[in-house]
This record gives structure tokens, sequence and C-alpha cells, in this order.
């Protein structure tokens, strides 16, 4: 090998790609295209190669959690689907205290373990997606999603299934180590399932199946991939120089592999089957069951039928059911998620020093109206971005330095946007209702009592905060001093935990609190007296 060539500085992987499309574009003129791997620069696929195995010892795999612990993490997350994320917690610690096991002691036999893969099974925008991506940040491991769609048997039509496997590389930023612990998360493989008896169907769907259940039986997959012409020229330019190219390989047996999909139409497999065998035992299923909640009875001979191969099916021991989501979880999501999308419009608003309020009403009407969409959670994001998209537009710019967004807002934003802008006190006053709605929800929370100022007392309130140019909560903190206690005894007296509050408690607080409080007591001895009688 000559000192010249070796001198020669080794163009990176963009520089022979952006040399390799001028060729192509010249060549062809814009008709032909190539696409790239993410594979890392420093790969090879010749086949006169060194294998640098992966070392486990150098990745310290710290996984100490319990499922009681992965759940409720996934609870500040995600709503409802309580089935789906205990399920999902004793797999995935299943999983990884195997891995941390043989990590540890890699003499542990680990042929007659069967890993914990998953498949779930639910419609869109429902947080299939959003758990695992969760459970992936938890045990911070690397995750990678792609829709099985995208995929093609050969990967000369589409991408190659292994392509996942050198995504989950880049998303361990290079550390193969890690990403041989990562997630696999493939959505929409119901739109590869080939049923036997349709002839015709995506031939290559089969092929993909055969493809997936080599990675998940345990393969090891060369990071540069042998259909990537930039990296394979670049492999040869390295040959070339050093005389000897690197192999860098991953290997799949500890990936956790979680397939997911709609599958429209396994219901009716599992329906079927539920009424063809036993007559009595099945009456009763049916009776019980409708067809919406037949998943959770779901076998692997209904995945086989519906048109997977026996073999993927057989390494997805783990199946896990999400459930539709109501108007109702929907409203939930937006309160008390903490990945609530209501908190990106926040601090998109505060941005430019503006607070955006949302109502309890307004968060129903966005609730309503995304539900009515029949896309999950998604369409919360959708009904959000039209909705305010023209208050990102026009409030920055304005003087308005708070706004509610108020049922009335959701339903005529146009007409909303314009009388807040042209009529300030009406702004003023919206703002100031909520302040007096957070003021009652803040004192449920902290003192497990619900006060409700009525529509008059709201409005007084509201009056008299901006004659004092105080803040409503500054008023009622004010109003309220003695309540807390004097409520709590009636409370005592009489178990009532909700209060009304009229016009009378915010003119005369003390004299309406002394009265509740002896009527209360008058309450109380009544009842003793009743049950003392009772008991003659
Ligand atoms: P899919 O079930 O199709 O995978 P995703 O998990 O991607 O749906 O959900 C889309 C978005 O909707 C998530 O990023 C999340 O913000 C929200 N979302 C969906 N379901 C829930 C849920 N049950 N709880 C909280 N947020 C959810």
């Amino acid at each position: 090998m000559s000192n010249q060539r070796l001198n020669k500085k080794i163009p990176t992987i963009e520089e022979i790609q952006k040399e390799f499309e001028d060729f192509v574009k010249r060549k062809y003129g814009g008709t032909v295209n190539f696409t790239m791997s993410q594979a890392t620069p420093e790969t090879t696929a010749a086949d006169d190669t060194n294998t640098t195995a992966p070392e486990e010892e150098a990745f310290d795999l710290k996984f100490d959690l319990k499922p009681k612990e992965v759940k409720q993490y996934l609870d500040r997350y995600v709503i409802k689907q309580d089935d789906a994320k205990k399920a999902l917690a004793i797999a995935v610690c299943d999983h990884y205290n195997h891995v941390r096991e043989v990590h540890e002691n890699p003499k542990v036999a680990d042929t007659d373990y069967s890993k914990q893969n998953v498949v779930m099974l639910g419609p869109t925008g429902v947080g299939k997606t959003y758990l695992i991506r969760h459970i992936a940040k938890l045990i911070g491991v690397p995750f990678v999603k792609a829709d099985a769609t995208r995929f093609s048997e050969t990967g000369y039509v589409g991408a190659n299934v292994d392509d996942m496997i050198r995504d989950l590389v880049t998303q361990a930023d290079d550390d193969i180590e890690l990403a041989q612990y990562g997630i696999i998360y493939l959505d929409e493989v119901d739109k590869i399932a080939t049923p036997p008896n349709i002839i015709g169907r995506d031939v290559s769907g089969r092929g993909v199946q055969i493809g997936l259940l080599k990675l998940m039986e345990e393969t090891e997959v060369d990071l540069r991939a042998g259909y990537d012409a930039a990296s394979q020229m670049q492999a040869m330019m390295e040959f070339q120089q050093k005389g000897v190219v690197e192999k860098r390989i991953i290997n799949t047996r500890h990936i956790l592999f979680i397939i997911s999909g709609a599958f429209n139409g396994l219901k009716e497999i599992i329906n079927k089957r539920m009424n063809q065998g036993n007559i009595g035992f099945n009456a009763t299923v049916k009776s019980q069951t409708e067809l919406g909640d037949c998943f959770q009875f779901v076998t692997p001979q209904d995945f086989i039928e519906f048109g997977f191969e026996p073999e993927l099916i057989g390494r997805l021991p783990v199946h896990v059911v999400c459930q539709n989501l109501s108007a109702d979880d929907l409203y939930y999501i937006l309160k008390h998620s903490e990945g609530s999308i209501i908190r990106q419009y926040e601090r998109a608003f505060r941005a430019y020093g503006i607070e955006v309020l949302f109502s309890d009403k307004g968060l129903h009407r966005i609730a309503e109206q995304a539900y009515s969409q029949e896309t999950g959670a998604r369409a919360l994001m959708t009904v959000c971005e039209k909705t305010l998209r023209e208050y990102k537009f026009e409030l920055p710019s304005s003087s308005i330095r708070e706004f509610v967004v108020t049922d009335e807002v959701i339903e005529n934003p146009a007409g909303e946007l314009q009388r807040i802008l042209e009529d300030t006190d009406y702004n003023c006053q919206v703002v100031m209702r909520e302040r007096v709605r957070r003021y009652e929800e803040d004192f449920q929370r902290e003192h497990q009592m619900q006060i409700q100022f009525d529509y008059e007392a709201t409005e007084l309130l509201c009056q008299k905060a901006i004659d004092q140019g105080r803040s409503p909560k500054e008023i009622c903190d004010e109003l309220l001093q003695s309540y807390q206690h004097g409520l709590n005894l009636i409370k005592q007296n009489t178990g009532q935990s909700v209060f009304t509050f009229t016009e009378a408690v915010v003119d005369e607080p003390d004299v309406m609190l002394e009265r509740w409080i002896r009527d209360s007591y008058t309450a109380k001895s009544k009842e003793e007296r009743k049950t003392s009688e009772e008991n003659l």
C-alpha cells in the first residue's frame, strides 16, 4: 500500500453520498434516487472483515424496578389503559430482570428463556406508542418506532426490517451495547398479515414477517446495509487505505420487540371461534361480551387465521389490549396527564409573555370535538391547532397578556378572538371568572372540601377584584380566612363537604359562616336525639 494512498483523506459518508447523488443526477436526470441507510460511518460490509463483537461487560445495566413502580410512572402520563399498563409493566420487568441476570452472569443459560415480546391491540390514538415511549424513557434504553407498511421483503422497494436495528444504534448515540437492550416498536403490523384464504394480497407481507421473526429469534445485524451504496463505497475506500475493514455488528437477543395494530377484522375471527365451540360456555361469553371487548380473548390461533406466521406469533407471548377512549377520558388526558398538550400551549404563549388559561368547560368542548373525529387522543391536537392558530398569530402582537380558552372560544374561535381584542373589559372579566374557578379547585385539593361560588357571587368577587386592583385569589383568601376551620366543623357535625357560596358570603363572610356553624350544631343534636330515641 503506497504512502500516497495512506495520506489521502478518507471522505466522509456525506461527501461520498453527495458525489454519488451528483453522478446519478447527471446520468439519469433526477429520475433515479437512491436511499442512504443510517448506518454509522465506521461500519463496513466487505466480505474480508474483522468482526468486532459487542462487549457486554462495557455496558452497565442497572434495572431494579418493580411492576408497580413501572405502572405508577405510566399512570402519571397515560390515562386509562390499566390492564395494558399492568401487563406491560410485568413483561418489561421480566425482560430486563432476565437481561440483567444474563448480563451479570453470562454463564446463566438462557436457552429456555422465552422473551417477553409483546403484541398490542387497539384503535389508533389511544396511547399504545405513548406507553412504550415512556417505558423506554423510564428504563433508559433507546426506542425505535417504525410502521410495518414501510418494509418490503428485500429492501429494494421499501426499507428492510434490519434498518430498525440500525436506527436503534443511531438512537443510542452509536452505543452498540446500549442499543442491544433497546425497544423496537413496530406499528401497523396488521397490514403485513397475509390471510391464507385471500389470494393476491400483499405478497411481501409474509417475507417481512419472516424477516421480523429472524430478528426476534436472535441474529446479528451488520451495521452497514448491503444495499447502501454510499457506505459500501466508503468501505471500499477504507479497505484500500488500511488493507482491512472492520465489521460492527449488533446482536438482537436482548432487544425487546413490541408490535401493534388496530387489527380490524380480528374481532370477527375471535367471535366466530368463540361461538363455534362448546355451546354452553360460548352462550355465556357471547351474552356478556360485546364484539368490542373480545380482543381480551384472543388466542395465537386467531392471529394465525388473521394472517400471521405461527412462528412469529409464537414469539409474541404477551398480548396487551388498549381500550377506546371516551370523551371524558379525552378531557381527563387534557386536564391531568403530565404530558397533556395543554402544557405545550401554555409554554408556547408564555414565550410571548402571555398566560393562557384553559377553562374546564373549554377542555370539555375540546374533548367532545376531538371524540367525534374518532382518532383517539390524536384529535386533541388537531382541535387545539385549528382553534388556536389565529390566537397564536394575533395575540403576540397585541396588548393581551392573559386570556381564557372557554367553551365559546372552541365553538366560535374567530368571533371570540375579535371580541377579546376589541373589548379589554370583557377579556378581563373572563380571566377573573376563570381565576375564581381555579381558586375553588385549589381549595378542594388542599382541604378536601368542595366550594363553589354561584354566578352572582362570582360576578361580585370579580367586581371587587377589579375595583380594588387585586387578584380574585387575594380577595378570596381574605374573605375566607376562617372558612377552612369553620367548614371543617360543619363537616364533622353533618358530613357536608360541598358548599355553595352566594353573594351573601362575599358580602358578609363571617356572619354567614357563624350561621352555618350554628345550624350544623342544631342539626347534629337533632340527629343525636333521634338516634337515642330509636335506641330506647
Ligand atoms: P397509538 O395508540 O396510535 O400508538 P399514540 O400513543 O401515538 O397512539 O397517541 C398519540 C398521542 O395522544 C400521544 O402522544 C399522547 O399525547 C396522546 N395520548 C393517547 N392516548 C393517551 C392516553 N391514554 N393517555 C394520555 N395521553 C394519550
